[in-house]
């Protein structure tokens, strides 16, 4: 079963699943949107798009990570 990336406009296959509300900011800075339904949670992303995402994640995952360990 494979799916496609869900950024509007991209017809990459889908690489990684990743939280809607996690990547929202990130989505903003990159002025990219997501075509999933707003009930959805999760976005599926390609390889491209979920490199870009994860620069701006990548601060804030830190600091989760961080919390998780305490
Ligand atoms: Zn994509």
């Amino acid at each position: 079963m494979s799916a496609n990336c869900q950024i509007v406009s991209c017809i990459k296959e889908s690489e990684r699943t990743v939280g809607k509300e996690r990547i929202s900011e990130a989505l903003k800075k990159e002025n990219l949107e997501v075509s999933v339904d707003k009930r959805v949670s999760k976005v599926k992303l390609c390889k491209d798009h979920y490199r870009l995402i994860k620069k701006h994640v990548k601060k804030a995952d830190k600091i989760e990570r961080l919390r998780w360990k305490v």
